[in-house]
């Protein structure tokens, strides 16, 4: 079966067209309907918007055994590193417990294996700052620190949430190897270092691993547009309205794997500020996407969206992955 369906039109003017072929059976678990989307172009992304050009950055260093653990490079272009796992820090009151990977501030990390967000920490204290733990399906966990805390071309410390990770990433949120869920930065005790990445790995018991030999095999891959235009959500921000000092927004979403409903939430000048699920009932949208359920519209409001600010809507699928940007809008006065 395959049908087309016009979803409204988006902030670019545009009609997406979408194509919806359904299996011939149910996998329990597994994707029900693959959805395709055309117009990606319309799909706004913030990495294509503010990732630097992706060229080498030196080479890696060779080999000095085997892999500790196959994994995608978690940083989404070529640098050079040096093994400094176990050196002297804090004036040596502590070990090195990872790698340094040196790049240019809001260079994509890419998660490092098929994995769910197992930790988010959004704070740009302490000697971590903003970090990232990815739990991939065998107990291993991937330590993303010093994530961006900055507005490009700054070392403002301004911290905004999309400066920092890819859209939708919050806890317990599904990534697939190679997508990017995170910009590097200098965030925490590397304020006064060049950006870098601190990468750590942790075995299933909580062992640290040096991920040396891990990084030096690892494959060098970010997800291409064409990979995750199919685990892109689909849906339409339709309105935003003022009462008083409260905004709400509202709309429609579906999940491009499950037929749950699909995360919703709310940015305001890049911050999340509300999040809840697409569940409610919206026949319309059921009416045009046939056996997918009637749950799918959501009603957010939120006191933190002054005259002026910049509205957007982030849909992202925690158990199944993918997340897209909706339009956005100037909130009214
Ligand atoms: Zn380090």
């Amino acid at each position: 079966m395959s049908l087309k369906v016009a979803v409204p039109v988006n902030r670019s003017g545009m009609v997406d067209t979408i194509t919806r072929t359904a299996p011939s059976a149910h996998v329990p678990g597994r994707p029900r309907i693959l959805i395709v989307m055309t117009a990606l172009a319309a799909a706004v992304t913030l990495a294509a918007a503010c990732a630097p050009a992706a060229g080498p950055l030196g080479r890696r260093p060779a080999p000095t055994g085997p892999a500790e653990r196959e994994i995608v490079f978690p940083v989404g272009r070529e640098v050079s590193f040096s093994d400094t796992f176990g050196a002297p820090r804090g004036g040596g009151t502590r070990t090195h417990e990872g790698q340094d990977l040196m790049a240019p501030k809001m260079t994509p990390l890419v998660a490092a294996a098929d994995a769910e967000v197992d930790w988010l920490r959004w704070s740009s204290s302490g000697n971590a700052g903003n970090m990232l733990v990815l739990t991939d399906d065998d107990g291993w966990e991937y330590w993303y620190i010093h994530i961006n805390n900055d507005t490009p071309g700054t070392d403002d410390g301004a911290n905004r949430y999309d400066q920092a990770f890819a859209d939708g990433i919050r806890d317990g949120q599904r990534v697939r190897a190679g997508e990017v869920v995170a910009y590097l930065g200098d965030s925490g005790n590397a304020e006064g270092t060049s950006p870098h990445l601190h990468f750590e790995m942790h075995d299933p018991s909580g062992r640290v691993i040096n991920p040396f030999n891990s990084l030096a095999h690892a494959e060098l891959r970010v997800r291409s547009a064409a990979e995750t235009e199919r685990d892109r959500p689909f849906g339409n921000l339709e309105t935003v309205q003022r009462s008083g000092g409260t905004v709400t927004v509202r709309g429609w979403g579906i999940d491009a794997h499950l037929d749950d409903p699909v995360r919703a939430t709310v940015m305001v000048d890049g911050n999340p500020v509300a999040s809840a699920s697409a569940s409610l009932s919206r026949p319309d949208v059921a009416a045009a996407n046939p056996g997918r359920g009637s749950a799918h519209g959501f009603e957010l409001s939120t006191t933190s969206a002054p005259a002026g600010s910049e509205v957007c809507v982030v849909l992202h699928s925690i158990g199944g992955g993918g997340n897209t940007r909706l339009s956005c809008r100037t909130a009214p006065a």
